[in-house]
């Protein structure tokens, strides 16, 4: 039975993407999923959680949640993966991997996110040798453009397994994924205030003298803050109580009331600052990489060449800090393994992300194309789920497998059932 969503509408997390399809589905079965790729209105979009920023949902025709694949379906303790329905957002996956004595290797900033989304836009955390969620994949059961059903594996079909890894929803609906984890672990997390001159300065040691590190800078404040995470056997300690939401919120009064006074901005940023960055604690795994986001952003994120990364924070923040004075988001800075996956932004390279973000209530357009050509000059890579403007065109070049991977695309949806306006745009299709 296919069960007709209770709305018309949709939106993403941001609110800044929205679409009126003509349907909006959640299909409970593989049948019925081949069945509305085939038969339903197109262009035919599939969503997770709708946390990306970019339109890689929106569709006029129809929009299927693959929500009610959400299953653990097996799981190889001996070999430490298990296979999982690619519906299941990754806080409730995190909770029944540690039940069975498995753990994801790493983790982004919030777990709210499906498995299948993260793994379409190459979704990562920090940490010099740890991958992005497309690289713990190795098998995939996907539906493609005419309603059929493929496995694929990554001994067997390396290519395939390749093109389809960071898949942006262009090759058919992920329903079920075979996933390499790791034994449960506990992580120290240290989080601590330090001049940003300092950070940039020690940038490629700070950056890799940890399992993870990353660090966000606070406009107009000199600071970063810092974040450390290892694993230890150390007792769990009280994981404080979080304060980032606080944190932004503080500092949107701050910019609201003293735009034309920036020496006391700055003062007062600084006196908030010593006050969010302690913490010192440990804790099982799945309890320390996510944190609650409520307060709503919308975001670009560039993937730039590790040795890149200090000079391209350097231009960042002066560019915030010279000609964008009403921003007040802080920029966060990662860092991430390379990778062999054909559109994934750490395809053969290590990286430094570098996010900006803006209030959702005003428009990030100036500052963000402004960055934009920052990172291009630094040779970024943009996230998908994150706000770019780029094209086929200049997409193609970032992407030394980028004809292959869409060979591999031809072949999984013939019929375009899945290229809306934006995703030709994107690959460099006449519709
Ligand atoms: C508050 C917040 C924090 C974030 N933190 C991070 C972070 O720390 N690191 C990071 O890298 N990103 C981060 N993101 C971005 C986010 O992880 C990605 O945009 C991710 O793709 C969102 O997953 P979703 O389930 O919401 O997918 P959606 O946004 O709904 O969809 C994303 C893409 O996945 C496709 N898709 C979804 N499910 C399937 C499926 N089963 N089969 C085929 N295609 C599918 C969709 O068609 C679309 O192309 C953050 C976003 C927000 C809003």
């Amino acid at each position: 039975m296919n069960v007709a969503l209770p709305r018309e509408h949709w939106q993403n997390w941001s609110g800044y993407v929205s679409a009126r399809p003509l349907s909006l589905r959640q299909p409970t079965e593989l049948e019925q999923l081949g069945d509305l790729i085939k038969s339903s209105p197109g262009p035919v979009r599939f969503v997770g959680t709708g946390h990306s920023f970019t339109p890689l949902v929106q569709s006029q025709g129809t929009i299927l949640s693959l929500d009610h694949f959400d299953a653990l379906v097996s799981h190889d303790p001996a070999a430490l993966q298990s296979r999982i329905g690619a519906g299941i957002e990754i806080g409730a996956l995190t909770r029944k991997l540690h039940r069975i004595g498995q753990a994801l290797p790493n983790m982004g900033d919030i777990d709210k996110q499906t498995f299948g989304g993260a793994l379409a836009t190459s979704t990562h955390g920090s940490g010099i040798g740890l991958g992005a969620y497309p690289t713990q994949l190795r098998a995939m059961q996907i539906v493609d453009g005419r309603g059929v059903v493929r496995e694929f594996n990554s001994g067997d079909h390396f290519d395939e397994m390749a093109a389809m890894g960071a898949s942006l929803g262009v090759f058919g609906g992920v329903t079920e994924v075979t996933i390499q984890n790791i034994l449960p672990y506990r992580l120290h997390r240290h989080r601590w205030a330090q001049c940003i001159k300092e950070v940039l300065d020690q940038f490629e040691s700070m950056m890799t003298a940890h399992r993870s590190s990353e660090f966000y800078y606070i406009p107009f404040s000199g600071q970063a803050i810092f974040l450390s995470s290892d694993i230890t056997d150390a007792p769990i300690s009280t994981r404080p109580p979080q304060k980032d939401d606080d944190g932004v919120v503080t500092l949107r009064r701050l910019r609201t009331f003293l735009l034309r006074f920036p020496w006391l901005r700055a003062r007062l940023i600084g006196s908030a600052i010593s006050r969010l960055a302690g913490e010192d604690y440990v804790g099982e795994w799945l309890d320390v990489y996510a944190s609650e986001r409520n307060v709503k952003f919308n975001e670009m994120e560039y993937h730039v060449p590790f040795e890149e990364g200090a000079a391209t924070v350097r231009k960042i923040i002066s560019l915030l800090e010279n000609d964008f004075p009403h921003v007040y988001f802080p920029l966060e800075v990662r860092v991430v393994a390379p990778d062999e996956i054909w559109l994934s932004p750490f395809y053969q390279r290590a990286s430094c992300s570098i996010a900006i973000h803006h209030d959702a209530a005003e428009d990030p357009q100036p500052f963000f194309r402004a960055a934009e050509k920052i990172f291009l000059a630094h040779g970024g890579r943009p996230h998908w789920g994150k706000m770019h403007n780029l094209k086929a065109k200049e997409l193609s070049t970032l992407y030394p497998r980028w004809a292959d991977a869409m060979a591999v695309r031809r072949d999984m949806d013939p019929d375009n059932r899945f290229v809306t306006p934006y995703i030709a745009g994107l690959l460099g299709m006449e519709l």
